[in-house]
């Protein structure tokens, strides 16, 4: 009997490398396996193609190729560009303003920050999750050194006004860095634009192995140096150059920003999922409708838990999420959900779906229909009285 094909709905959590990106790849290992750093022919070979990948990366996000730093994930990027920013802050200046609904890798580079004698201010957003942008006004001022706050949200797909914060913070004389991970190559991100200081991404939310991230940094951006050895990345990154997984970045992402058109077809797929999902009696949208990542669903279901939602819709063949992959582990509610206002009963209850180019409109009738179901099974195995599912737990 035929294998039944899996629906992969999970690209948040990371996607399939592309198989044009293995192929860019390959050469790097069997023939390009010289030390970037090395001044014979062979070192000289693999140097050439490093060069080649930054200058396609900076291309496709309006950087300098002198302004782009290979890291080994978003993570790195996250906690380098705001541990190094503060590190090299001016005296007076020891505020980090950050948001309610930022990544862990963030949220926890910020609290370690506390630690070491910053002060941290996290907005609230509203109940869509978008930034409230009185309480960032009312929080920047002279002291503030360093504004992180997300271009979109992994959980709820938000994406935020970066390019307004961005401003306010240049008015304050602080610096603007983003975690644009779920953002670069789902929609279109120009540092310039943007008006950024530092921006981070990850290969392997865009069709590239997991283990290769990068930073820019805008050139006369003050940040110390996270990793400390070899002259690698300009003398800011040591490390030998992970070249197959730089040259599968910088495909990757050209793929992806060739393929952008092609977003408007996701998110017309993402709609009709949205559609269908909050079509099931108590359910809720968690995010901004418009203002989201095109591929991102995320919708709360009263009465169940999304574990075993997750569990059901795994056994019949969809892999989704219940929040972040990173917390889903934890039975703690998200703190994204949570910051919206979301009650925890619903919070606990939550789905999220995120699509990309390789899924189809037969898929996502399919999602609609197990999820459907399974809602329905569960809700007759709950506990909870017809009365109690009309009760406050619901919200709109
Ligand atoms: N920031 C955001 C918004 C993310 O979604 C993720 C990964 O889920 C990260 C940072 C961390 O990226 P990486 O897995 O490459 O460390």
């Amino acid at each position: 009997m035929e294998k039944e094909k899996r629906i992969y709905a999970d690209n948040a959590a990371t996607t399939p490398v592309l198989p044009e990106v293995v192929e860019a790849m390959l050469p790097c290992f069997t023939e390009l396996w010289g030390n970037p750093s090395s001044l014979h022919a062979d070192g000289q070979a693999a140097a050439e193609k490093l060069i080649a990948a930054r200058a396609t990366i900076a291309n496709v996000i309006g950087a300098a190729p002198s302004e782009i730093y290979f890291t080994s994930c978003g993570s790195e990027s996250d906690n380098w560009a705001i541990k190094g920013a503060a590190a090299m802050a001016k005296n007076g200046r020891n505020k980090i303003i950050t948001s309610k609904i930022e990544h862990p890798a963030v949220m926890n580079t910020c609290k370690s920050l506390e630690k070491d004698g910053f002060t941290v201010a996290y907005i609230g957003v509203d109940e869509k999750g978008i930034l409230d942008m009185n309480e960032l006004s009312s929080e920047l001022d002279e002291t503030t050194a360093i504004v992180a706050i997300m271009l979109a949200n992994n959980e709820i797909g938000t994406i935020q006004p970066i390019k307004e914060i961005a401003k306010l913070a240049k008015e304050a004389g602080a610096l603007m860095f983003t975690d644009a991970v779920q953002a670069v190559g789902s929609i279109k991100v120009d540092v310039k634009e943007l008006g950024v200081d530092m921006l981070a991404f990850s290969g392997h939310k865009l069709g590239a192995p997991k283990g290769i991230g990068a930073l820019y940094i805008k050139k006369g951006t003050r940040v110390k140096n996270l990793i400390n050895g070899g002259a690698q990345e300009n003398g800011k990154r040591a490390g030998t150059e992970n070249l197959p997984y730089i040259v599968g970045l910088a495909k990757a992402l050209e793929i992806a920003d060739q393929k952008l058109p092609d977003m408007e077809r996701v998110r017309a797929m993402r709609n009709r999922l949205i559609d269908g999902l909050t079509k099931i009696p108590y359910s809720k949208l968690n995010g901004d409708r418009d203002m989201r990542l095109p591929g991102n669903a995320n919708v709360s279901f009263a009465f169940i838990e999304g574990e075993s939602m997750l569990l059901w819709l795994d056994i019949m063949g969809i892999s989704a999420s219940t929040g972040s992959a990173c917390s889903s582990k934890s039975l703690e509610p998200s703190h994204v959900l949570l910051a919206t206002g979301l009650p925890i009963e619903m919070a606990h209850g939550s789905l999220r779906f995120s699509l990309s180019h390789m899924n189809t409109e037969d898929e996502v009738d399919r999602i609609i229909e197990v999820v459907t179901e399974v809602v329905a099974k569960l809700r007759a195995m709950s506990p909870l009285s017809a009365e109690a599912q009309n009760e406050a737990v619901y919200v709109k």
